[in-house]
């Protein structure tokens, strides 16, 4: 059945494709080897330092997140190398088991899911790690399961204050070019992103940031690697070109979106998504619901997790909105699945697209039988109205 209108796909990733960035994928696919790619490989390697906010070269691959966290963590140890990860939530947990399979030793340092990483826990373990068998730490920036946004340079202050040599390890694949981030100002040695979430591109690409300190740990590590290696990749990319067949489209599409990026601003992108994200956390609010995350140091500017009402499936919500009213909400993951539904409010978005989800949700509420108080729409609307400076 026809669905009239554009449907509202409200996940905190894939996010919504703005029309300028499907138009300009829509070329001809061309010669990987020829000048005119090598210009369009100059232009977005360049390009892509700015938004890591790094000096140094960055690779990109032509694979989901999930490829970047693999080669993060090949490309910098060796079998059986102690890891310290932090339990923040799904992604952080996915992270963990890949460590394992990698013949990796990840130790977790638990986590309830309503909050960041506490980076006084993180330090007090390091601490106590006297023989510095840790080589590295990794951390989930943005923790898209829960919506819980950890401090990076809290973490870094940490590991400093014990002068622990670790490697830190981020993952920005829901926060890089929604949320503040600085690979380089904050010492972070492999930084993990995504193309479909702030960078508001479809899935199909991914990327490390990598410091001096990681390629030259990169020299000794033995985790066995090839597709993933950062050799060649960086080698190739200092002149534009890949080792092999690149997502050529995506990057017409990473070329663009990066434009647009610089065109609106990175700080004038952190602050819309803050804004929106506290328009958003009034509306719940407003409806009597409860936001799963817990510290508001920690609050997510990219996406909000909102805990069902006891004795209430948060699938069968979302399953009312989305037949009902065209529009697609996250589920929860592992351990909280039916137990939150969460919003994304990152990428392309504007006020005027969140007024239309938040009511969404409101009618959902309303049609779904979900006990809720009227008006969390009215009080988003009261914040969004307020000029902005
Ligand atoms: C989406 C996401 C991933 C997984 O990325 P894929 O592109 O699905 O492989 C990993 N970490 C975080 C924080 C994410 O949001």
């Amino acid at each position: 059945m026809r669905k009239p209108g554009r449907h509202f796909l409200q996940i905190p990733g894939p996010t919504n494709v703005p029309d300028r960035i499907l138009r300009a994928m829509d070329m001809p696919t061309m010669n990987h080897r020829s000048p005119a790619f090598g210009e369009l490989g100059l232009r977005v390697l360049t390009g892509i330092r700015t938004i890591f906010k790094t000096e140094r070269a960055v690779a990109i691959y032509p694979a989901s997140g999930t490829g970047a966290w693999e080669a993060a963590l090949v490309n910098t140890l060796s079998p059986g190398d102690k890891v310290l990860m932090y339990e923040t939530g799904h992604f952080a947990s996915l992270w963990r088991s890949m460590a394992l399979r990698l013949g990796l030793e990840p130790e977790f340092i638990a986590g309830d899911w309503r909050r960041g990483v506490d980076a006084a826990r993180l330090g007090e373990r390091l601490a106590a790690d006297k023989d510095h068998a840790i080589k590295a730490v990794c951390v989930v920036h943005n923790e898209t399961s829960t919506g819980c946004t950890s401090s990076i340079p809290a973490v870094r202050a940490a590991m400093d204050a014990i002068g622990h040599p670790a490697l830190l390890l981020v993952d920005t694949i829901s926060s890089l070019g929604s949320i503040d981030y600085r690979h380089d100002e904050w010492g972070v040695d492999v930084t993990v992103g995504g193309s479909q979430k702030g960078l508001m591109l479809p899935p199909g690409l991914s990327f490390n940031a990598i410091s001096a300190k990681a390629l030259d740990a990169a020299k000794t590590a033995t985790l066995p690697r090839a597709f993933w290696d950062w050799t060649e990749i960086l080698a190739s990319g200092e002149t534009g070109y890949f080792p092999y067949t690149p997502a050529i489209n995506l990057l017409y599409g990473l070329a663009e979106a990066i434009d647009m990026m610089h065109e609106e601003g990175l700080e004038q992108i952190f602050l819309r998504h803050d804004r929106h994200a506290e328009a958003t956390r009034r509306a719940v609010r407003g409806w009597g619901l409860e936001i799963l995350c817990q510290e508001p140091e920690h609050y997510s500017s990219a996406l909000t997790a909102v805990l069902m009402p006891e004795g209430h499936s948060a699938d069968a919500f979302r399953r009312v909105v989305e037949e009902q009213f065209d529009m697609t909400l996250g589920n929860g993951l592992s351990k909280v699945a039916d137990r939150v539904f969460r919003i994304g409010h990152l990428g392309d978005f504007n006020d005027l697209m969140l007024m239309g989800t938040l009511s969404g949700l409101e009618m959902g509420l309303e049609r779904a039988g979900v006990p809720y108080r009227k008006g969390g729409v009215q009080a988003a609307l009261d914040y969004l109205a307020e000029p902005v400076n």
